[in-house]
């Protein structure tokens, strides 16, 4: 099969792999109908996080079941499905909690942007839709495998709660989807902090009420002109830097509650700061499978539309030129079709 390999910072080729096979009795086999590049497979792009020899690519996906192992008894060959970004068992103490992300059994995958998948414990990982879904429900489903499901529970973290006013740092797919999430979970305003104007119209059309292009402390100082000086009721953090949250915090009302999502880099908490207003900062890696059937529920209604958040559609072969439009902003998010 084909699959997409890191073998250096800028340096991500389409390239022969071995067709995976059933390993474990609890595994599926997919043909993957579509993947994508997240924001978190730049860090090793951009060689901020090393890579020391070539490994496959990409932890989202979606898929057709061609094979199971015997143990399998939730889906089945033919079925449409989509997982999360790692497999979980969905029956240990904190998949029952609804962390699947801390499972006692978390497996990732080898290379999802790749023609076909290895999902391990596939029974606590797969949701299978209830018929084969229309082709423009695709990009949609494919994000509910990460970047929906990440910005959802920026949301849920931030303890979104209906006729709250929320603000969203971040305006890359996570930050949108979060927007996308606000909106749904009846926030009555959503502030989006973004600069770019491609971003800005579609977390608008996301829900967003209003924009503000200012960053740091002049992104804080607007944020609380919006809100009469007091700061927004809760706020997603869906970046991952100092600044960025530190920009979360200081945007939150007193008592409020920041949710993050952004995969921390160089992230130091004002710990005195959290102290003398009261502000909570709860988030972490989203347990996908926990929201997983309600979020398919919203899509396949039409009620949310998340797969907007790609506007770069490519074949799998051009996977290279997918890392580059992200690693240069030109893409908001990519979706690559083997
Ligand atoms: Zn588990």
């Amino acid at each position: 099969m084909r699959g997409a390999v890191i073998h250096a910072p800028f340096d991500v080729r389409v390239e022969d792999r071995p067709d995976p096979v059933v390993v474990e009795p609890t595994d599926a086999i997919l043909r993957v109908t579509a993947a994508c590049i997240c924001g978190s497979d730049l860090w090793p792009y951009r060689g901020i996080n090393e890579v020391s020899e070539p490994r496959p690519i990409g932890h989202e996906y979606c898929g057709i079941v061609v094979e199971v192992g015997s143990e399998v008894t939730t889906v089945q060959p033919g079925d449409f499905v989509v997982g999360g970004f790692f497999a979980s068992d969905n029956t240990c103490p904190n998949c029952r909690a609804g962390f699947h992300n801390a499972c006692d059994h978390i497996e990732s995958y080898d290379g999802c942007q790749a023609e076909f998948l290895r999902v391990p414990l596939a029974d606590g990982t797969l949701v299978a839709t209830p018929e084969q879904p229309a082709a423009d429900l695709i990009p949609s489903l494919l994000t509910l495998s990460d970047v929906m499901a990440t910005g959802w529970h920026a949301a849920t973290m931030a303890n979104v709660q209906p006729g709250m006013t929320v603000a969203v740092v971040g305006d890359g797919a996570v930050g949108l989807c979060g927007v996308l999430a606000a909106k749904q979970k009846g926030a009555a305003r959503i502030i989006a902090m973004s600069r770019h104007p491609q971003r800005q119209a579609l977390a608008r059309e996301f829900g967003a009420t209003d924009i503000i292009e200012e960053r740091d402390e002049a992104g804080v100082e607007a944020v609380k002109r919006l809100t009469d000086g007091i700061g927004a009721d809760a706020v997603l953090e869906c970046v991952g830097t100092g600044p960025s949250m530190l920009q979360a915090i200081g945007s939150c009302r007193a008592g409020g509650m920041v949710g993050f999502v952004g995969v921390p880099h160089g992230v130091e908490l004002p710990i005195r700061q959290m102290f003398t207003r009261n502000v909570g900062v709860r988030g972490g890696m989203a347990p996908v499978r926990a929201y997983l059937p309600q979020l398919m529920d919203l899509v396949l209604a039409g009620d949310i539309q998340p797969g907007k958040v790609f506007d770069h559609l490519l074949p799998l072969e051009q996977a290279a030129e997918g890392y580059a439009a992200m690693d240069e902003r030109r893409a908001i998010k990519v979706l690559l079709t083997p």
